[in-house]
């Protein structure tokens, strides 16, 4: 498992969130796919404040108690929502130049890490891990490496939340059935590449699951899954417990 950091020659998103942070502008981050046709992430989305986040998002965000430790934290919307709810959140990401905007914007606790690095041993009461959360897991062969830290990084009694989509409608023919290569691989296992103005990143794995295969992979590692609610496209907000 890959557990370094970006550095700022492959970040586009650390570019283009900290370029945003200095003067807003409609910038897009163009993203690249085997699997799909190009797309974009309007970086404004990242910046966006509580009322402008999804249901599911505002329900982990009002659930999250005690120390909070939040995965992946990007341009740091969660943790800014957090701290004005007078919640005591920890934003870790591995781009440098997202967290030292996390900073600027006033989130007060950030670290520069790598969830997967298995130096980082302390605990929070409630983890999340939002934007398809699970994606940071990479593929499914990461499951036993994934519990395995999350165990480590859950205080007894504590909860992750991360929300997700089934890629199956992707995979919908025009009568309602799937047509799904089981020999391929899970269906939720994709890869991308982001790039803003020349800055290219690497292609990295990226991981959507589904509900039920995810609570298959958590009941095998010592957890219980929750639904807890369920988006309008696929999607859904999961928590996940030490059984
Ligand atoms: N949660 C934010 C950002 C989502 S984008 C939001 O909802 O707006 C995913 C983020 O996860 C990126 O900022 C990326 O740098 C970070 N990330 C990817 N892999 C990671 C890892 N292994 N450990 C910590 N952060 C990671």
């Amino acid at each position: 498992m890959n557990t370094s950091l970006l550095t700022p020659d492959k970040d586009p998103m650390g570019h283009a969130v900290s370029e945003y942070y200095r003067k807003p502008a409609s910038i897009n981050i163009r993203v690249f796919s085997s699997q799909f046709d190009e797309d974009v992430i309007p970086v404004s989305h990242l910046f966006r404040s509580y009322p402008e986040m999804s249901p599911l998002e505002k329900r982990a965000i009002d659930l999250a108690t005690g120390s909070i430790l939040d995965i992946g934290a990007g341009a740091g919307c969660h943790a800014l929502a957090l701290q004005e709810q007078k919640k005591e959140v920890t934003a870790i990401d591995i781009s440098p130049l997202l967290v030292e905007t996390m900073k600027e914007r006033g989130v007060r606790q950030t670290k520069l890490l790598n969830f997967f690095d298995p130096g980082f041993q302390e605990q929070y009461d409630t983890i999340l891990m939002l934007m398809n959360g699970a994606g940071i897991i990479g593929k499914t062969e990461n499951m036993p490496l994934f519990f395995n830290r999350i165990k480590q990084l859950l205080t007894p009694g504590g909860s992750l939340y991360l929300d997700s989509s089934d890629l199956r409608y992707l995979y919908e023919e025009e009568d309602g059935s799937f047509e799904i290569d089981l020999a391929a691989g899970y269906y939720g296992e994709v890869d991308f590449q982001m790039q803003y103005k020349t800055v290219k990143g690497d292609s990295f794995d990226w991981l959507y699951i589904d509900f039920q295969t995810l609570g298959y992979y958590a009941s095998q590692y010592g957890f219980r899954t929750e639904l807890i609610e369920e988006g309008e496209h696929y999607d859904y907000l999961a928590r996940i417990t030490k059984r």
